[in-house]
């Protein structure tokens, strides 16, 4: 701006009225990748291969919510998606106005039908500021001014107002002044050029109106003279005409160049004819051409005088311009709500995140099946953090994402997709979305992961929800699991955010042993014969173990192999815990949940009962007789458990 001269930046800025600081205090924050791989604005897929412009929010989050009528209303709702708010009091006044137009739905479609009908008031203020308006913009703004009567005696019909209604009602000034100026003096349907005449309106200026009498006169005189000069000359196919470089002049065929009469004064010879002018005609043209040239300019300048007093409007014009944008956001909100079937959450400043028949707002729309509905409850003790397992492809990732987006939908101030919600406010949501084809992107994709990570575990705080999906992936088993169990810990210990991780390492599920705030669910799946049937409902506990041995007895691989694979993962589950049934993986770091023991013996295998057996014999006391029944016994029991059957 330094390099600027002064006035200039203070006409082409003139159309900005007002700086808002939007600081993280009374915004939710979302940072790019959260934005991205939520898919708020486009999806994935449509940001990687670039599907054609139209269509790029298809499959999104605002295109599920953006059922605007204006270009400003569009704008606006973008802007609320992007930074939802936080303070209880703001998204309850936008909530009161969308459960307004929930319930009544003929005043919404009237209102959304004037909308239509409204142009980009904003746009064309910020045209107006900055001296770019033309004739057409200032027509289609009055047509909105004069609607605007009709839009407030709709907003409040009925008896049903609330503050957001009233306080848009207010701000919609039909300007009066404006729109009778603009009225009087643009024509109807001006053109879009600004300098060839055509603007203003006949009786608006009366030195206008001369030039143009004049111009009149000369045109009519023209248009006769032709006539006049066929009857005194008596060649009938005597014409006159027109062009930029002779202007108006006679033109007679050769044949009856006896009959020219003596004031033509001949200008340009062709094939078969001369051309002529007369000193009359040139009077009169020139009384034609000055008078054009002269009211085009005259137009143009009142034009100008026009669109300098509508500046004077601006500030008015915006805050017309916003509030009809903020009506079309709400009718918008409340169409999506009322059509999706969504409940208006309970938005408050708890810490709880309690949720009845959850959907995927966006999935819900473009599934052919049946979308299940999930419950979810989060707090800032008991249940701080859901360690969510289960099979590949069984809607992990769009459980954990439907929450996010359903935070993120409360505070902007619309319904959600659920019977019942509510929403402790959230200041920041923070996601790690690894896409499984996002490995197709190379050996960079784990740094990216660690980058997305670090900035999470750097800047969430006891209000954040974080979105973990898959972390560690990226790299070795043994180091993934690692991270994953580390960046956990370091969010329930240090940061207490409440947190959602879907994950495919089952070691995870034995952080629910020592970490107090840490839960387990997995998303239930069932065998129909030789098939896996999802079920696509969460519940509690972590999935069993052996799921991947599971599969792949139903998928045929000889027994033998299921057999081996079975005696591997008994060996591996006995490195990982000690004989207090303590997970090795934490150290000796933090305590066992004494209340946990139970849930511990269910799905974790305690010392295998053969090793049990073989502890407590006594081989200092031992007969050869009881050491072979003891032997019998060992064998027995390897086979019942060789054979036994899991699930
Ligand atoms: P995961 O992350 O466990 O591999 P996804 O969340 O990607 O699984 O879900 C896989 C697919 O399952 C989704 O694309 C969707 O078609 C389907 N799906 C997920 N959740 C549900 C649900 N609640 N109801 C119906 N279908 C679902
Ligand atoms: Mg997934």
């Amino acid at each position: 701006y330094q390099t600027q001269a002064p006035h200039k930046i203070s006409h082409s800025l003139r159309y900005i009225t007002k700086l808002e600081q939007v600081t993280s205090d009374n915004r939710l924050y979302l940072d790019r990748t959260t934005q991205i791989s939520l898919e708020l604005l486009s999806t994935i897929s449509a940001q990687r291969y670039g599907i054609t412009k139209d269509d790029t929010s298809y499959g999104s989050l605002l295109w599920v919510l953006d059922k605007t009528q204006t270009a400003m209303g569009a704008r606006l709702l973008r802007n609320w998606l992007l930074s939802g708010l936080t303070d209880i009091a703001q998204i309850k006044y936008r909530q009161d106005g969308v459960k307004v137009f929930v319930e009544d739905i003929t005043r919404r479609r009237e209102l959304q039908k004037e909308l239509k009908e409204c142009v980009d008031i904003e746009r064309v203020s910020a045209k107006i500021g900055s001296g770019r308006a033309n004739a057409r913009d200032m027509v289609a703004l009055k047509k909105t001014l004069q609607r605007i009567p009709l839009i407030k005696s709709r907003l409040v019909l009925s008896d049903k107002v609330c503050d957001i209604i009233k306080e848009m009602f207010t701000r919609l000034d039909p300007l009066e002044p404006l729109q009778k100026l603009i009225e009087t003096s643009i024509a109807d349907d001006p053109p879009l050029d600004l300098t060839e005449g055509g603007i203003i309106r006949d009786g608006y200026n009366s030195e206008l109106d001369k030039l143009r009498s004049l111009c009149k006169e000369g045109m009519d005189f023209i248009a006769k003279f032709q006539a006049e000069e066929i009857r005194r000359t008596g060649i009938n196919s005597l014409k006159v005409g027109y062009n930029q470089i002779f202007g108006y002049y006679i033109e007679v065929t050769n044949v009856h160049q006896s009959k020219i009469p003596s004031n033509y004064i001949r200008k340009q010879t062709l094939k078969n004819a001369e051309r002529y002018i007369t000193p009359e005609l040139k009077d009169y043209e020139t009384q034609v051409l000055h008078g054009r040239e002269r009211s085009q300019k005259l137009e143009y300048e009142i034009f100008c005088h026009v669109r300098k007093e509508a500046e004077t409007h601006i500030v008015a014009l915006q805050n017309i311009g916003s509030a009809l944008a903020t009506v079309d956001c709400i009718l918008s909100l409340a169409q999506v709500a009322s059509e999706n079937n969504y409940c208006p959450p309970i938005v408050d400043n708890s810490f709880i995140i309690k949720i009845t028949e959850g959907r995927h707002p966006v999935l819900e729309k473009v599934l052919d099946e049946k979308f299940i509905p999930n419950d979810i409850y989060l707090d800032n003790e008991e249940q701080r953090m859901i360690i969510l397992t289960g099979p590949n492809m069984a809607g992990k990732s769009t459980y954990i994402r439907q929450v996010a987006l359903m935070v993120l939908m409360a505070q902007m101030g619309s319904f959600v997709s659920a019977k019942e919600a509510t929403i402790g406010v959230v200041d920041r949501i923070f996601t790690r979305v690894g896409a499984s084809d996002e490995l197709t992107r190379g050996a960079s994709t784990f740094m990216v992961e660690m980058n997305e990570t670090a900035n999470i575990l750097n800047n969430a705080t006891s209000r954040s929800l974080i979105i973990l999906d898959e972390v560690g992936r990226g790299t070795s088993t043994f180091d993934g699991v690692s991270i994953a169990w580390a960046v956990s810990e370091y969010i329930n210990d240090r940061l207490g955010s409440r947190t959602l991780f879907a994950t495919h390492y089952h070691e995870l599920t034995e952080l629910a042993l020592v970490l107090p705030a840490v839960k387990n669910y997995h998303i239930a799946v069932k065998e129909w014969g030789d098939k896996i049937i999802f079920t696509r409902k969460i519940v509690a506990g972590g999935t069993d173990k052996s799921y991947g041995i599971q599969v792949a007895r139903l998928a045929g691989l000889p027994n033998e192999t299921i057999k081996r694979a079975r005696q591997i993962i008994i060996q591996l589950e006995k490195s990982a815990f000690d004989n207090h049934g303590k997970p090795l993986l934490d150290g000796g770091v933090h305590k066992l949940k004494s209340t946990d023991m139970n849930q511990l013996a269910l799905f974790t295998t305690l010392p295998h009962p053969i090793i049990e057996a073989l502890n407590q014999i006594d081989t200092n006391n031992l007969t050869p007789i009881q050491a072979l029944e003891k032997l019998s016994e060992i064998k027995r029991l390897l086979e019942v458990y060789e054979n036994k059957e899991f699930l």
